[in-house]
């Protein structure tokens, strides 16, 4: 059993301990504020544990030993103890016997939250433990917002100062009670005094200098680490807090970085130790102090980085840093749903990771504990049942030893708020110093250069810079090369605002082949342009620049085609009527198989119709779209339904399937696919429509990424356009394509024989649903037409649907019937025009059949009705099904012919399917 700690406040020591004068920084004003609570104290506490086995305590000398003012405990001050015998008695014992513990804003950003963190270190069962942590949740924001506030004249920073002080007060409240509550408060109380005092003369003057404001903003590391080691104390464990100001040194670097001074810390760590010997230690993170000790700090998130320091210093066993999340994901989980957890990385993937943005892990992290070897383990407070991600030098690899893309990508990152800097000119070619010139520039204006491009003629060097850094660049090397502008050998320092960077992160990534292909493959194919690239050669990372805006789109198809091989679609569905409803209904049936066992991830956003839609964020649930469609239903617009489908960057592809036969909806494509969103159909008043727009449609499908599938256009599931696409790319040339299109006329045909009356035929084809409500859209053949046209540009003709002859079946007087029942009712009156023709068919042996032709050879289509010898494929069908036979220069005794139903909702929904799935292969889903 180890004996109680002496924990003790010591009134006779400054609210800056010993070395109080040169804690402060160098301004007078500071000197003298500051000087005012001088008189008042702050507690130090003097931990004191009876046994130990592996170093000598040092004795408190009895006769010193004072009552606190604050209550009637023992104390003893530091000053009291000998240091010369301190440190010939007690030094700092380092190795495994440590395990450092670093907790984040958000493990300590409640009451609740402070008493899980003590929980969790005193049930660490480590001999020794060093535990960093950071200010309460949100409190560094504050504390930076006070001194903006201050500096900029704004009276409210005394609101906002009370502010930080209740929530202090409140949590310590709820936290602790009794003496340690009062001393605690009392500390805060005078911290909170010195602020305001401080405040006030950064708001006289109107400016803060850097040191002020590192002072102000570092309070909420002090009062965290307190509040936690008197929540530790009160479970009755010994403890001491450090205020790593008094420890930890560092320069300042010109980059807003710190460098610690490793030994100047250690000395200090060491002589700290020997005047507050504990086995659990609280330090504050982030703070610091520079060589001349004024209080600094180790910049935003640095908290991290202080762990990593201190673990260094103790040689620790471990570094865990507790976080909210449950370690290092593949990529930022708020940004990639899909990212999984890494359980392992190396330290320079974690370094690269974190340079890049990831920011679970402060960029400098890594460098004081890979130096040991000293393994770093992320975990989540909220879960201990993670595991976390461990980084250390030399990972398991998760997959094994199978050196594929997965297993070489290990993770994404991304920067925001960049801008890119093109120096260009042909003067830069084979002059050396140029670079030289370039970036000392840069470094000049105290510019963060954080990555380079320089294209392998010398020609240009572009690199990238913060947005916020990019007008003084900009100056600086417009300035520095104002005579080489001049003369032309420079022609330009062109600044690409609003970029990001997409980094690709893993152990020797750039030396397997393939990777970058797939990266820029997986980019391009969301409509991403890279604006830049680099390939470090550490071999550890590939970094691309983007648009901002493409940033987050582009991190979730790089994500989803390497880590998870999974191809997820965005899909926007026009016209739920038959063939719509029918195709929604078949993906809610396959979804989930293709999910598991394609990888393939479809996701319906939004389905509208011509008067009403629904939308989703998510996914609508397509177990009830019917029913969510009549629920949720808001006025239909295309436009906010086309925004909302493509607009939601979850997924990097968008599709939208016109299910319409709608023209207005058909205009729409160019502009669609002009921005990236592909397009399927069955509709085919785009690919009939005016030739000038078909042709600019297929132009810009050809010049991009965005697919444009309409392969149930004709023939609905059959294979049309594909086969005819198979033989034109494998260089085959169609010289004829004819076919029966139309399973409502192939019906009526395959059935009018003996002697039955065409009008009657007609009368049951209409019955059983096989026509249009109006059978003359049938019977006009446009169509047929239409399909013609359509297989006829396919084929490379230059036609407009107003150059094929249509052989009308609607005889010329029932054109003007006003209704479809009039025109069943007058349509026996022609039956013996039908007959005649068939007789004098029949009379030579054969059929009639109503077909569509493409004459590729004298670049003409035409539609009539043929006649067919008996034995022709063409006389042999039956039902509604379709025929194309396909004469090609490779298929030309004998056509390639197609044949099988060509109409039905279930089958054109099926056409769309296999539409929709080829695009997710193209995508780059496993075929
Ligand atoms: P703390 O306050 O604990 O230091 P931070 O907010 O600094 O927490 O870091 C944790 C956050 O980092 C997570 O909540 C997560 O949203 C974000 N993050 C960004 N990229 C990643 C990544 N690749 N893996 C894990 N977390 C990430
Ligand atoms: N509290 C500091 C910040 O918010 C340091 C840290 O939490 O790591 O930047
Ligand atoms: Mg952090």
């Amino acid at each position: 059993m180890r004996a109680a700690a002496v924990f003790s406040p010591c009134p006779s020591s400054p609210v800056f301990p010993h070395h109080l004068p040169h804690r402060y920084p160098k301004d007078p004003s500071f000197r003298t504020l500051v000087s005012i609570s001088e008189a008042t104290t702050r507690g130090r506490y003097v931990g004191r544990t009876g046994e130990c086995s592996s170093f000598v305590w040092p004795r408190v000398v009895p006769e010193r030993i004072q009552k606190s003012r604050y209550n009637n405990q023992i104390f003893a001050s530091i000053a009291d103890i000998s240091v010369e015998q301190s440190i010939e008695n007690v030094s700092l014992p380092k190795g495994d016997m440590w395990s450092v513990h670093k907790f984040g804003g958000t493990c300590m950003g409640t009451a609740k939250r402070i008493q899980t963190v003590a929980d969790i270190v005193l049930s660490d069962p480590s001999e020794r433990k060093l535990v960093i942590v950071s200010a309460m949740s949100k409190v560094t924001d504050m504390m930076y917002d006070l001194v903006n506030k201050a500096s900029s004249r704004d009276e409210s920073y005394i609101t906002a100062i009370d502010n930080v002080f209740e929530k202090h007060m409140s949590t310590a409240k709820e936290l602790l009670d009794g003496e340690d509550l009062a001393r605690f408060l009392s500390q805060l109380h005078i911290d909170i005094s010195n602020l305001k005092a401080m405040l006030r003369a950064i708001y006289i003057a109107g400016h803060a200098t850097e040191s002020f404001s590192d002072f102000v903003v570092g309070h909420g590391e002090l009062w965290s680490a307190q509040m936690l080691s008197y929540t530790i104390k009160k479970h009755g464990n010994p403890c001491s807090w450090m205020d790593t100001r008094d420890v930890l040194i560092v320069n300042p670097t010109s980059s807003n970085q710190v460098d610690p001074d490793y030994a100047e810390s250690e000395k200090r760590l060491e002589k700290w130790f020997t005047c507050q010997p504990a086995d659990t230690i609280i330090a504050t993170g982030f703070i610091a102090s520079t060589p001349q000790n004024i209080p600094t700090t180790l910049k935003r998130d640095g908290s991290d980085f202080s762990a990593a320091i201190l673990g260094s210093l103790v040689k620790a066993r471990q570094v865990t840093i507790w976080t909210d999340v449950d370690g290092v994901f593949s990529a930022d989980p708020r940004k990639v749903s899909e990212a999984v957890i890494l359980r392992t990385l190396s330290y320079q993937e974690a370094w690269e990771m974190s340079y890049f943005g990831a920011n679970v892990l402060h960029p400098r992290t890594i460098i004081p504990v890979m130096r040991q070897s000293i393994p770093i383990l992320i975990r989540n407070i909220f879960n201990l049942s993670a595991p976390g991600t461990m980084i250390c030098q030399q990972p398991v690899n998760e997959n094994g030893d199978r050196r594929s893309l997965q297993s070489v990508v290990k993770a994404f990152a991304t920067i925001d708020n960049l801008a890119l800097v093109n120096v260009e000119g042909t003067g830069m070619a084979g002059i050396p110093g140029t670079a030289n010139a370039i970036f000392g520039a840069v470094k000049e204006v105290g510019a963060n250069v954080i990555m380079i491009s320089q294209a392998s003629s010398e020609h240009s060097i572009c690199f990238a810079v913060p947005e916020n850094e990019v007008k003084a660049v900009s100056a600086a090397l417009n300035s520095r090369f104002r005579q080489a502008l001049e003369a032309g050998r420079l022609s330009k320092v062109e600044v690409i605002p609003k970029c990001s960077i997409l980094a690709a992160v893993g152990q020797k990534m750039a030396s397997t082949p393939g990777v970058s292909a797939t990266l820029f493959d997986a980019l391009a194919k969301a409509n991403i342009n890279v604006r830049a690239i680099a390939q470090g050669c550490s071999e550890y990372n590939i970094t691309v620049v983007l648009k901002q805006e493409d940033c987050v789109k582009g991190l979730r198809a790089a994500h989803s085609r390497f880590y998870l091989s999974k191809t997820t679609l965005a899909m926007g569905i026009i016209g739920p009527g038959l063939i719509g409803g029918t195709l929604l209904d078949q993906l809610r049936d396959q979804a989930a198989i293709l999910k598991e066992k394609f990888n393939i991830d479809l996701r319906v956003m939004g389905i509208t119709g011509s008067k009403t839609m629904v939308l989703s964020d998510t996914g609508i649930d397509l177990s009830k779209w019917r029913e969510i469609q009549k629920e949720k239903a808001e006025v239909a617009d295309l436009v906010k339904f086309t925004k909302h489908v493509h607009g939601h960057h979850f997924f990097p592809n968008t599709v939208l399937v016109d299910c319409t036969a709608d023209t207005n909806v058909a205009n729409h494509y160019y502009d669609w696919l002009n921005k990236g969103i592909h397009v399927i159909t069955p509709n085919k008043k785009a690919n009939s429509g005016p030739l000038d727009r078909y042709l600019k449609i297929r132009t810009l499908q050809r010049l991009s990424y965005t697919h444009y599938f309409y392969e149930a256009t004709v023939g609905a599931g059959l294979p049309i356009i594909s086969t005819l696409r198979g033989l034109l790319e494998t260089g085959d040339k169609i010289l004829h394509i004819e076919g029966i299109f139309s399973g409502t006329l192939s019906y009526i045909f395959n059935n009018f024989e003996g002697r039955r009356a065409f009008s009657d035929v007609v009368s049951k084809a209409k019955e059983a649903g096989f026509t249009e409500p109006d059978p003359r859209d049938d019977l006009s053949g446009t169509d047929v037409a239409r399909k013609v046209t359509i297989l006829a540009r396919e084929s490379g003709l230059k036609l407009e649907l107003s150059d094929i002859p249509v052989r009308s079946l609607v005889p010329e007087p029932l054109k003007a019937c006003s209704s479809s029942e009039e025109f069943m009712q007058q349509l026996p009156n022609f039956d013996k025009d039908f007959a005649k023709e068939r007789e004098e068919a029949e009379a030579a042996g054969e059929v009639l059949r109503y077909v569509g032709v493409v004459d590729a050879v004298n670049e003409k289509g035409v539609v009539e009705l043929r006649r067919y010898k008996r034995e022709h494929p063409f006389a042999q069908l039956s039902g509604s099904d379709n025929i194309i036979a396909f004469t090609t220069t490779r298929y030309k005794d004998q056509p390639l012919i197609v044949r099988g139903p060509g109409a039905g909702a279930e089958v054109t929904a099926g056409g769309i399917f296999s539409d929709i799935l080829r695009l997710a292969s193209y995508l780059g889903a496993p075929s």
